[in-house]
């Protein structure tokens, strides 16, 4: 029998269903813009793009780690002998806590989950963006780099969501269509395809998640990419 997966991921991820994923391809993305334009031009809520899949020709899928507070040698060694890149949509808390095994990671990126992982749903924009700015700063501070992405605690969001997003500089609002936990991969019939936007949690059990997960990446002729390279 397969373990179940928590209902809130499973809530947050029927969620992410009902909502369309942007129609944009990444080979039709822009050019990268100017860095002094972006200081100057503030951004509205019509830049905010919502991510659920990335469109890509490459034979690419994207793991996300989020919150949970569990951070095991095992993991450390994973992750360095098949030097797996990671975006990892941190909450300050536990990062400042393993301060030393987050920074001793290569190809990781440390990415906006908020400061305190409360629902968005029924905040203000106030109330969020000082969830949402606050978690830049700490990022920062912590890690000498800005966050460019953002996720919802639970997947949760609303309008304001993206408003106070833009009003911290934030534009790529990121979701995702498969869930690895425990010894479970929840994806799409017929195996993971390129573009596949992966979520995983800092567990005691992850190690063996990443094991399972990299094998069947591996069977489906993909190979894991850093999100910042395709959104930025
Ligand atoms: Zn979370």
């Amino acid at each position: 029998m397969r373990p179940s997966v928590p209902s809130l991921l499973l809530g947050a991820c029927l969620l992410a269903s009902t909502i369309a994923a942007p129609q944009v391809h990444a080979e039709s993305n822009p050019p990268p813009t100017d860095p002094t334009t972006t200081t100057t031009v503030p951004l509205t809520v019509r830049d905010v793009k919502v991510w659920y899949r990335i469109p890509t020709r490459d034979k690419v899928v994207f793991i996300t780690i989020d919150d949970g507070f569990t951070v095991t040698p095992e993991l450390a060694k994973v992750l360095k002998r098949h030097k797996v890149p990671i975006t990892t949509f941190a909450i300050a808390k536990p990062m400042e806590r393993n301060k030393e095994w987050f920074l001793a990671r290569d190809n990781m990126t440390f990415e906006n989950h908020t400061v305190n992982h409360r629902s968005l749903t029924f905040l203000s924009v106030r109330a969020q963006q000082r969830e949402i700015c606050g978690a830049n700063r700490r990022v920062a501070r912590l890690t000498g780099t800005t966050p460019v992405l953002f996720r919802p605690p639970g997947g949760n969001f609303t309008a304001k969501t993206k408003r106070a997003m833009a009003n911290c500089g934030l534009e790529h609002l990121v979701m995702w269509n498969v869930i690895a936990e425990g010894n479970v991969l929840r994806m799409p019939k017929g195996g993971l395809k390129r573009g596949d936007i992966i979520l995983m949690h800092y567990l005691k059990s992850t190690a063996s998640t990443l094991e399972l997960l990299l094998r069947q990446i591996k069977k489906d002729g993909l190979r894991p990419a850093l999100l910042r390279d395709y959104l930025s």
